[in-house]
């Protein structure tokens, strides 16, 4: 469910439209359909909501070991290692250099580090901190059967119904630095005071519950949150997957696929997840709407 904020309705706006073209089927709610539809929320401010009946989660974790599994039976191999670069950016395994007619690159937020001249400048690396609130005993509003995940740009928040038990998962996203080798990842203290003001401003009936569990991890950013999908510029064996604004696993079947398809040369990349110069674009052009 989105929630388009008044003041704030420019990326909501261009969802609807979006949707529309694709025919994503969808309801729009105003403040007060959405109040009766969905209780556990307080929209004081919401102008509007979009809400996709057919809209879900995705359990990342699974997902992950079900898409190696399936890699395995079909035929693929895989194996763990640690690539490096040199200064000219070939890259090695195990101290050999890496000679295979197609080396796509998909290790996120450390692509920057590996390729600092060509990814570098297009990719900031941002710490986002992830806390999971317990819901009121006996009650089950909170629950993945009766609430839907949310996305409140207006708040700069999102999150998730519990699931399986694990508590609501709201967070507010105040971007904080992390070393990606060096940090432990454990939440930082502030943190916690923004999500309980979030909290208590969006969802009323959790207040006086406890954090239950916490996160702290990485996204990047590119600036203008598309995905990078291009060659290298001076090795033609190297494709880079990756990029956006913490949005990626979403699309991964759908990205996998395209990405397939360049780095077996079917057809080119789109312009806009080219590698070159890339500048914010404003909310209503924004592919994430960060
Ligand atoms: C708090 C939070 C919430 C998010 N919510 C959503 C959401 O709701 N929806 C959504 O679609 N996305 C979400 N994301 C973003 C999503 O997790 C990422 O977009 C996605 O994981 C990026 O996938 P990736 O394969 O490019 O990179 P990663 O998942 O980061 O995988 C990169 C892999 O490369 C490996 N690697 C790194 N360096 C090397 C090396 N030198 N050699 C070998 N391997 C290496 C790493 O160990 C890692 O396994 C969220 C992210 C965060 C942090």
């Amino acid at each position: 469910m989105v929630l388009a904020t008044e003041g704030h309705c420019d990326w909501e706006d261009m969802t609807t439209e979006t949707f529309e073209k694709l025919g994503v089927p969808f309801h729009r709610f105003n403040q007060d359909e959405l109040s009766l539809r969905f209780p556990q929320f307080d929209m004081t401010g919401v102008k509007y909501g979009l809400y996709e009946p057919e809209a879900g989660m995705i359990m990342a974790h699974r997902s992950v070991i079900s898409a190696v599994n399936l890699f395995r039976k079909l035929g693929g191999k895989v194996a763990r290692g640690c690539v490096q670069t040199d200064a000219s950016e070939q890259v090695y395994l195990d101290g050999k250099l890496i000679t295979n007619d197609l080396i796509i690159i998909s290790t996120g937020s450390w692509m920057g580090e590996m390729f600092p001249r060509t990814i570098g400048p297009l990719s900031n690396v941002i710490g986002l901190n992830v806390l999971y609130t317990s819901t009121p005993e006996g009650t089950t509003q909170f629950d993945h059967d009766f609430m839907p995940c949310w996305i409140d740009h207006g708040h700069g928040s999102f999150g998730m119904p519990s699931v399986e038990g694990h508590g609501i998962k709201a967070m507010t996203v105040i971007p904080d630095s992390i070393d990606l080798d060096n940090d432990e990842r454990l939440i930082r203290q502030d943190t916690l005071h923004k999500t309980r003001r979030y909290i208590e401003t969006r969802l009323p009936g959790l207040v006086g519950q406890k954090v239950v569990d916490s996160k702290f991890n990485q996204i990047t950013m590119t600036p203008d949150t598309h995905f990078i999908i291009d060659w290298h510029p001076e090795h033609k064996n190297i494709l880079f997957a990756g990029g956006c604004s913490g949005h990626l696993f979403k699309h991964g079947p759908v990205f996998g696929d395209f990405v397939a398809g360049v780095g077996l040369r079917e057809y080119g990349s789109e312009a806009r997840f080219r590698l070159g110069k890339r500048t914010k674009p404003s909310p209503k052009d924004s592919p994430s709407g960060r």
